[in-house]
């Protein structure tokens, strides 16, 4: 089924619950109606929006986000849609004695997006058994192999406008059904004790890099637990994570983001990417 939008109050999407309105929202759960839709259309695709800050009061772009769940088992692989969110799609993994996905699921994330920033949680990637994905791009559906994503710490080249990732295909690796519980419980443990959050966040703001733990970097210069705003603020448990009250103003998010921004670059003399991905009015940052 699909669902049109217009003037769309995209705060109701957002994780965080922050964010203007859009000239069109669309989300759909058919390859062929999503596919017919987006033909000759300029689109971003978003999932669960765990890492996009909206920054703008009005956006004239149209966003989709596809809401396919399903799973297709095969004899060593299996297809999973992008809508699916990396909980579920660890919950019936394991229903099947497949591992590989416990430790990911407590990351708030889709399928889509987690490939996009190809996502990681302590020794698993959601690229590990990654085969190949299935994307709308041009016009056209389209395999592209894990080599082509250009794959690397919280990135790869699918980060851009205009692409749909619909699935993937991942190698079946079969464990047991109590391990793989167990392996989950133990990251969900680790999760509540070290991310215990009373606000909304969007993970880690800035990319940790060879050289430099972000975390610890703005712990050292006592900004962990740092009030910006009576909505916005710098958690007092993991200081590269913000904390932000739905309905917040993006203003207030982004203006503490380039603060922290600019506390780097002047004590480190270099520029730190940012993990959180920024839509402005214009689009992408
Ligand atoms: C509390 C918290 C903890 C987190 N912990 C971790 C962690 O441990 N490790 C980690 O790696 N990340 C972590 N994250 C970040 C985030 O959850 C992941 O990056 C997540 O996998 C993103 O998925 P999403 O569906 O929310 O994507 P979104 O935020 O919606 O989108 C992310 C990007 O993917 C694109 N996109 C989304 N769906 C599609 C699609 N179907 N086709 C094409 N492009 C698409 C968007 O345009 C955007 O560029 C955390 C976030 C939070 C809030």
């Amino acid at each position: 089924m699909i669902k049109i939008y217009h003037n769309y109050s995209i705060s109701k999407k957002s994780y965080i619950h922050v964010g203007g309105r859009v000239k069109t929202y669309c989300e759909c759960d058919d390859l062929y109606e999503s596919i017919k839709y987006l033909k000759n259309k300029n689109f971003i695709s978003i999932g669960n929006t765990s890492k996009i800050l909206f920054n703008f009061s009005y956006c004239s772009k149209l966003f989709f986000c596809f809401t396919n769940k399903k799973i297709v088992f095969f004899k060593d692989v299996f297809f999973a849609y992008s809508g699916i969110s990396l909980y579920e799609l660890y919950f019936r993994l394991k229903n099947k004695n497949i591992t590989g996905f416990s430790l990911l699921a407590t990351i708030p994330g889709f399928l889509g997006g987690s490939i996009v920033n190809n996502s990681s949680f302590k020794e698993q990637c959601i690229s590990d058994l990654l085969i190949k994905i299935l994307v709308f791009q041009d016009n056209k559906l389209i395999f592209l192999s894990k080599e082509e994503l250009n794959l690397s710490y919280r990135n790869s080249s699918l980060k851009k406008d205009n692409l749909l990732i619909i699935g993937g295909y991942f190698k079946i690796i079969k464990g047991s059904k109590e391990n793989i519980k167990k392996e989950f419980l133990l990251a969900n443990k680790y999760r509540l004790e070290k991310q215990k959050f009373t606000f909304n966040s969007l993970g880690s703001t800035f990319k940790n890099t060879e050289k430099y733990q972000i975390g610890k970097i703005l712990d050292n210069l006592s900004l962990k637990g740092y009030i910006f705003s009576k909505s916005v603020k710098v958690s007092p448990l993991h200081a590269n994570f913000i904390l932000i009250k739905p309905y917040s103003s993006s203003k207030d998010v982004n203006n503490l983001i380039k603060f922290l921004e600019k506390v780097l670059y002047n004590y480190l003399g270099e520029k730190i990417s940012k993990e959180i991905q920024i839509i402005n009015k214009d689009g992408r940052e």
